[in-house]
């Protein structure tokens, strides 16, 4: 009996050593699928059918941009004009007639959290599209977006990014406990940290001018990001820098590289 307590003892000690050294690896880099998964699935980008192909594929994030139309309906598209159609300066009337390629309408907010939330795995990574009518609209944008989120109650399943660094803190003054990040890359780590944002989010060029903000951000606990990464070989230099997300068009690519 004292003998296979003292091998139970030990092997007890062994695996609280190898969980010790487990937990030393670092965390593998997370997939964001860039405007959904559309690239080799040959959907609308920000369309529906991009996002269901990226919850398909597993996809940690499914990535997608949101306007302000004039009677301040929220639609989910890259560009600020679709189909000749100004987004900002036309009614929920006009939009209704805007057909994607693959059939469906320009997706409202609110569709495309409907969407998304019937499932979990897969985040929500809600772009928040500097307006092109000033300040005003985009932070009414802003105020829109937290609303339309907390009425869908998709919280927990939302991140948000921006380029415009005052629609970042407009959303964390909104909902202190959001995950925010910013894009446009001018913001250093501490700066980041400063203002309560999770992380940076920045071009893969703005990494490779500033390389010592990476250690910055992990020594501050910011998460970083990155994006538009395609090229296989760049997705390994960010893996190896151990960053926490990749946004990408080629998920499936990147997929293939983190799984291995
Ligand atoms: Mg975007």
């Amino acid at each position: 009996m004292r003998i296979s307590l003292t091998k139970f003892l030990l092997s007890f000690g062994f695996l609280i050593v190898l969980q010790s050294f487990v937990s030393m690896k670092p965390a593998a880099t997370k997939v964001i699928a860039h405007r959904g998964a559309w690239k080799n699935t040959a959907v609308p980008q920000n369309s529906l059918a991009a996002l269901q192909h990226a919850i398909r594929l597993g996809c940690y994030g499914s990535e997608f941009d949101v306007h302000m139309s004039a009677d301040s309906g929220l639609y989910v598209s890259h560009d600020h004009v679709i189909q000749n159609v100004p987004i900002e300066k036309s009614t929920a009337r006009q939009l209704a007639a805007v057909k994607l390629p693959n059939g469906e309408p320009l997706p409202t907010l609110e569709a495309y959290l409907n969407a998304g939330k019937k499932q979990k795995k897969t985040r929500l990574i809600l772009e928040i599209k500097p307006s092109q009518l000033g300040k005003a609209h985009s932070l009414a944008l802003t105020q829109k977006c937290v609303e339309t989120v907390r009425q869908t109650g998709t919280r927990r399943l939302v991140d948000y990014i921006s380029f415009d660094y005052d629609v970042c803190k407009k959303v964390l003054a909104l909902d202190p406990k959001a995950s925010v990040a910013y894009l446009n890359g001018d913001k250093t780590p501490a700066e980041i940290k400063a203002d309560g944002l999770d992380g940076m989010d920045y071009n893969q060029n703005v990494y490779k001018r500033n390389e010592a903000w990476i250690p910055e951000a992990k020594q501050l606990n910011r998460s970083l990001n990155v994006w538009t990464v395609n090229d296989k070989a760049q997705m390994q230099w960010f893996m190896e820098r151990g960053f926490d997300f990749i946004t990408t068009d080629e998920p499936e690519v990147l997929l293939e590289l983190v799984r291995k």
